[in-house]
């Protein structure tokens, strides 16, 4: 082995399927001064012992698009390489025993064919035909995809790692990273073979990316789980089947029992996510090990009795067969259950490419993400589902990931239903009133950590699990979300939204930097405006309210989820030598949502302020002896304020409101109600409708662009796009929907072809429709085309409606 070079332009830590992937990326993209550190040899991690299933399937748009560049990557490596590999193409069955299980593979049939795969619904007799020993009883359907199949693993790394070694990148293995330092505008990484330093640093590190990231300051977000499979003899019916046929089963997966069953040889390969699941290395008397390299846990197989039995049922030629190995690996989980990929939070030319739970089949599209990131600082598709910022300190606590990553092991094939809320590491973060807000009713989801309430019950209403087991609109949320609508259209209503991320830049430069930075104009003091913030290719990065409050100082205020994202957004942009400061104040205070006609109403009684002060402008006032501002917005289109309020006094303001709101028929509302009231006014939410998939001009938000600036992030590119015209274009459209409203990446059709996707959709209370917003193809945005909406599989019609809000077009109420 030659030695260790004292110099490289990326260092990644860690030799897996998804280090070797991100080095293969890195030099594809030129950047072939790249090492790779492994501390024993490679894949000896968690990727020695993977299954190597190599589904595409994904009930997420990016996840799947992830999957899917995997997938088409493995069919060309080998040759691409010349590293011959295993990697059998032999399609899956996902089995559906509900009709709301089907209507999630029909949802999944309609994004992968929008991504160019040709999945399809397989009935109770396909599935036979496929699959010959399959009881089919009890079933509905099944999700056929044509492009899963199975890989080995090491073979995948070891061609990756020689695809990346022959462009230039290098290898070394028994190599360890014992540390890292920070010197000038350089990381030093220490190894036993020396140091080596390095503009920029990946943490590849697999279940030990949690140790890694102290060296850096960082504490990942993960837990490690054991996964085991089962391998069992040859089945002779089996043997004789697959060999007259030519071909391997197809690879079986029973989603609602929890389980896959794979053919292995002539054998059969069984791996069920147990609910009765045990985490590692999580309490002092099961200590992490130094060293777990090609290690495994001790077989148990009690866990696994259940799902074998059920196994058995479904295939009976399994109970023929003797048992002949288990394996018993760690597995490591984010309180989501998807990776890290991108930027380190907080850290300079530091990433992640950690806690894969699906490695193997995600490695190919994860390898090209991270080099991205790292070459170019931006990816082709929006990647915040697995974005290292979409969790903020909260979720590094470890009782929280332990809680998290088991229950989303045990539920790792079950559907995400909208209304679900899951249960496990909640209340982390609670409003100064959360506890009246319960009392009130409120049935609450987090958001970045923060409870809001999602909807108010009242006595008698079903809250049990199983009745949110639907993606139906219906539920025994609709009419408490409508009456909440309502209250908010003809009297008021209140909403508590703690956790509102907030930041106070204060400074000479302030107001023009900010200025360079957002496509619009910044608003003057005593106002406040929506501002655009777009990459240099002209894409939507953020959206944050601006309320300008001198000067040079003003706060910017952006979505909960969105707080670390934004922040480092504007500390990347931060000119050397800034003679102003921004500071993250998010904790320091909360905010209340009053809206509706009886608003103004309520205010004069208790405060001190101007409330003839016109639409988009604010005022420091007095509510119950404690000082506020009261910002003249009103995200649910009605006339209204967003009252913010330091943490302290948010119960006696509230209390003060609420109070003086009982005679003008003041309600409670919730994030349903909000989102049913937003989308009537077409406005967007951020990383549904707004994501870097799209530009500002894609997006509708030409009005949002001062042209006249002389420069701005990302104009040249927009100037491009609005000589040569846009190609799609944001719309809304009203549906004439079914039982469900169109969710985020539905397919929109016209004269039998896909011209569109939706980015969200809704049932508007006030105008009694279902709306979608989404993006059309440009020539179909006449108002009143009509087009067709593919929900769940059915397709529906829909009508694409004139720019601007649906309800009250021209905003006479919010102005009122
Ligand atoms: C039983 C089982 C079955 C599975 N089946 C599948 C499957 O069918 N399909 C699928 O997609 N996924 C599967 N997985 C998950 C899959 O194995 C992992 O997601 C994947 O291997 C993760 O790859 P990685 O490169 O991120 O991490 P790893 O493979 O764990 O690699 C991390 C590497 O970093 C090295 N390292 C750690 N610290 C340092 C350091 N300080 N310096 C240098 N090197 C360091 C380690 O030695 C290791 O080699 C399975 C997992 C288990 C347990």
């Amino acid at each position: 082995m030659s030695a260790l070079p004292s110099h490289a332009r990326v260092v990644i830590i860690g030799g897996g399927a998804v280090g070797a992937s991100a080095l293969y990326h890195l030099a594809k993209a030129g950047w072939t001064d790249c090492v790779l550190l492994e501390k024993n040899e490679l894949t000896a991690g968690s990727t020695w012992h993977a299954a190597g299933n190599v589904p595409t399937f994904s009930s997420s748009w990016s996840i799947m698009n992830m999957q899917r560049y995997s997938a088409s990557l493995y069919r060309e490596l080998g040759v691409l390489v010349d590293y011959p590999m295993n990697y059998h193409v032999t399609g899956s069955i996902r089995l559906g025993h509900s009709k709301e299980r089907l209507q999630e593979f029909k949802r999944v049939v309609g994004m992968g064919r929008y991504q160019g795969m040709d999945l399809d619904i397989l009935s109770p007799d396909e599935m036979r035909g496929r699959y010959p020993f399959l009881e089919t009883h009890d079933l509905t359907g099944a999700l056929y995809d044509p492009y899963d199949g199975d890989i080995d693993p090491a073979q995948l790394t070891q061609a990756l790692a020689k695809g990346a070694r022959d462009m230039g990148a290098k290898i070394f293995r028994f190599c360890p990273a014992t540390g890292a330092r920070r010197e000038g505008e350089e990381w030093v990484i220490s190894t036993p073979e020396g140091e080596i330093r390095c503009e920029k640093v990946v943490n590849a590190a697999g279940y030990y990316a949690r140790e890694v990231g102290k060296w850096f300051g960082r504490e990942v977000p993960m837990m490690v789980m054991s996964h085991q499979y089962i391998l069992f003899e040859e089945i002779p019916e089996l043997a004789a089947w697959s060999k007259e046929a030519g071909h391997k089963l197809p690879l079986l997966r029973d989603v609602d029992s929890s389980y896959y069953l794979r053919q292995e040889k002539t054998g059969m390969n069984l791996g069920p996510y147990e609910r009765n699941c045990k985490a590692h290395w999580v309490t002092p008397d099961d200590p992490m090990p130094d060293d777990f390299s090609f290690q495994l846990f001790p077989d148990d197989l009690d866990r696994l009795e259940w799902y074998l039995n059920d196994a058995v049922e479904r295939v009976p030629i399994l109970g023929t067969a003797g048992l002949s190995r288990m394996i018993n690996g760690p597995i490591p989980y984010a309180p989501d259950g998807n990776p890290l990929i991108g930027p380190m939070p907080g850290v300079p030319n530091a990433f992640e490419a950690c806690v894969f739970t699906f490695g193997i089949c995600q490695a190919g599209g994860a390898g090209k993400v991270l080099a991205e990131w790292v070459t170019e600082g931006e990816t082709e598709w929006d990647m915040w589902s697995c974005d290292p910022r979409r969790y903020t300190r909260f979720a590094a606590d470890k009782d929280y990931c332990i809680a998290k990553g088991m229950e989303i092991y045990g539920h790792e094939y079950a559907m995400h239903f909208p209304k679900h809320a899951w249960p496990a590491g909640r209340d982390r973060k609670l409003s100064p009133i959360h506890d009246r807000i319960k009392a009130l009713g409120g049935q609450f989801k987090p958001y970045n950590g923060w409870e809001r309430a999602m909807w108010y019950a009242k006595p008698g209403d079903d809250l049990s699990e199983e009745a949110t087991q639907t993606w139906n609109r219906e539920g025994p949320w609709r009419p408490r979300i409508e009456a909440e609508c309502r209250a908010v259209t003809e009297t008021a209503g209140i909403l508590d939204l703690p956790g509102f991320s907030r930041f106070r830049v204060k400074g000479e430069g302030a107001t023009a930097w900010l200025s360079s930075l957002i496509t619009g104009k910044v608003p003057k003091p005593g106002r406040i405006g929506l501002a655009y913030f777009a990459d240099d290719k002209g894409r939507i990065v953020t959206e944050m309210s601006v309320m300008m409050l001198d000067e040079d100082f003003f706060f910017l205020i952006t979505a909960a989820t969105a707080q670390w994202h934004d922040f480092e957004w504007l500390a990347k942009h931060l000119p050397d030598n800034a003679a102003f400061t921004i500071e993250d104040v998010t904790d320091s205070f909360s905010c209340q949502i009053l809206s509706g006609p009886n608003s103004r109403a309520i205010l004069a009684e208790v405060s001190d302020a101007d409330l003839s002060k016109g639409w988009l402008t604010h005022q420091p006032a007095q509510i119950a002896g404690r000082w506020c501002q009261l910002v003249r917005v009103s995200f649910a289109g009605e006339l209204g304020w967003e009252i913010h309020t330091k943490i302290e006094d948010t119960a006696a303001i509230f209390d003060a409101v609420w109070a003086a709101g009982q005679k003008h028929g003041l309600k409670p509302f919730g994030m349903e109600a909000l989102d049913s009231l937003r989308i009537e006014k077409g406005y967007r939410a951020w990383k549904g409708d707004l994501s870097t998939d799209y530009t500002i001009l894609q997006g509708g938000l030409d009005r949002f662009v001062d042209w006249t600036k002389p420069d701005f992030k990302g104009k040249p590119a927009l100037e491009q796009e609005r000589q040569q015209g846009v190609t799609k274009r944001f719309v809304l459209l009203t549906v004439d929907a079914g039982e469900c409203d169109a969710p985020y990446m539905s397919t929109l059709w016209h004269g039998g072809k896909v011209v569109g996707e939706t980015t969200s959709g809704n049932w508007g209370y006030r105008v009694g429709k279902s709306i979608a917003l989404g993006m059309l193809s440009a020539d179909l945005t006449v108002p009143g085309t009509e087009i067709e909406v593919e929900i769940y599989g059915d397709r529906f019609k829909a009508i694409v409606q004139p720019d601007g809000p649906l309800f009250d077009p021209n905003n006479e109420r919010l102005r009122a």
